[in-house]
């Protein structure tokens, strides 16, 4: 469980629930092993956030542990999506522990939000990969037809055909160098999904598919405490298990931060 959270969510404002999904991870696998990684390595957190002058543990967060995950990739995304709906009639806020980034989908679609905001190395704009219509490669392009648009942070990687998808209206892309100085706040509601391999593979190498010349974490840590007040809905995915730990500490901070932050916004 998340250190801070309790069992039993029904009258939590945060439920945390995992999804240790790893049915289309094209490079190195693990991320099955991300929501367990994530809990175990929170541990290493204090429970008191000195930035907001708050205790995890007041602030009503629920853990419900993993859902099932098989190998299929639409019974999976449908499976939580009906999942999430629940917690979120209940004005719960959804907060996904992945799995492979396929799952946001699933966040997504039970939340509705207006932009999809998706710290990510990769664009993840393919319409099919791999013959599959739900995969960690065409999360984006799948949360397009929820959103009005998609703002990508950190992009440094996609094939032509998802730079070209780039320059459509409803997809806004922040290049890593420009994370640092980039300001947005919504009035619309957004969905915020944490893409682990957004941060540099120097700091978070425990990823599906590594990818150079990444944020700093800083920078991820302060666009989350920024975007977390207009969030309905958020994740952190594509956390493995093949480092010290040192991948899930800082996803594991990440989801503090937001919850932190949430919190605080909403008294
Ligand atoms: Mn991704
Ligand atoms: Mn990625």
């Amino acid at each position: 469980m998340f250190p801070g959270a309790r069992t039993d969510p029904d009258d939590a404002r945060y439920v945390i629930i995992g999804a240790p999904f790893d049915a289309t991870t094209s490079f190195l696998p693990g991320a099955r092993f991300g929501p367990g990684r994530i809990r175990k390595f929170a541990h290493a957190l204090e429970g008191y956030d000195r930035r907001t002058d708050q205790d995890v543990s007041e602030l009503g967060v629920g853990d419900v542990g993993d859902v099932e995950a098989g190998a299929d990739p639409a019974s999976v995304v449908e499976y939580l999506q009906s999942t999430l709906t629940g917690h979120v009639l209940n004005e719960r806020v959804p907060i996904l522990l992945g799995g492979e980034h396929t799952v946001s989908v699933a966040g997504v679609r039970a939340t509705e939000p207006d932009v999809f905001v998706s710290i990510d190395a990769h664009l993840d704009l393919r319409d099919r990969y791999r013959g599959q219509h739900y995969s960690h490669a065409t999360v984006t392009r799948r949360a397009l037809e929820t959103v009005e648009e998609a703002v990508i942070v950190g992009a440094r990687s996609g094939s032509r055909a998802e730079w070209e998808r780039t320059t459509s209206a409803d997809v806004t892309l922040i290049a890593p160098e420009e994370a640092a100085s980039w300001v947005a706040t919504y009035d619309a509601p957004i969905y915020l999904s944490v893409d682990i391999d957004a941060i540099d593979p120097a700091y978070a190498p425990a990823t599906g598919t590594p990818a150079p010349y990444g944020l700093e974490p800083a920078i991820a840590r302060d666009i989350i405490a920024t975007l977390a007040p207009t969030a309905v809905g958020f994740d952190v995915v594509e956390v493995t298990d093949r480092d010290a730990g040192q991948t899930a500490t800082l996803a594991a901070s990440l989801v503090r931060r937001f919850i932190c932050d949430h919190a605080q916004a909403h008294g």
